[in-house]
């Protein structure tokens, strides 16, 4: 049987990582890997919400910022146009898809 021991599942998913790059890859790339990597960003950074799904199916529709309808952009070294989910740091709640400049003015 199974252990249900958080360490010990773990250090099993740690080895199975290890053991299988490319699977882990390959899932990261999937749909579902982004989607759980990018809410997991969120959740991380304090992003509340009951609908996940939700949420991130209304933000990877989203193509113009928000506040100065520029074009969003993706980027791996963030730019003015970086596509940003602007939240309130205090409560959680989302507040707008805007661009990087846009969410830098709007502040905390
Ligand atoms: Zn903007």
């Amino acid at each position: 049987m199974p252990s249900s021991d958080p360490e010990v599942l773990r250090r099993a998913a740690q080895r199975y990582r290890e053991r299988h790059p490319e699977k882990v890859r390959d899932y990261l790339d999937s749909p579902a890997g982004k989607l759980v990597q990018l809410t997991g960003n969120w959740r991380y950074n304090g992003v509340v919400t009951d609908d996940w799904i939700s949420l991130y199916i209304t933000y990877m529709a989203h193509t113009h910022c928000m506040d100065c309808d520029r074009e969003l952009t993706k980027d791996k070294v963030r730019t003015s146009t970086t596509k940003c989910l602007d939240h309130d740091h205090a409560t959680g709640e989302v507040r707008a898809i805007v661009c990087h400049a846009c969410n830098v003015r709007r502040g905390a």
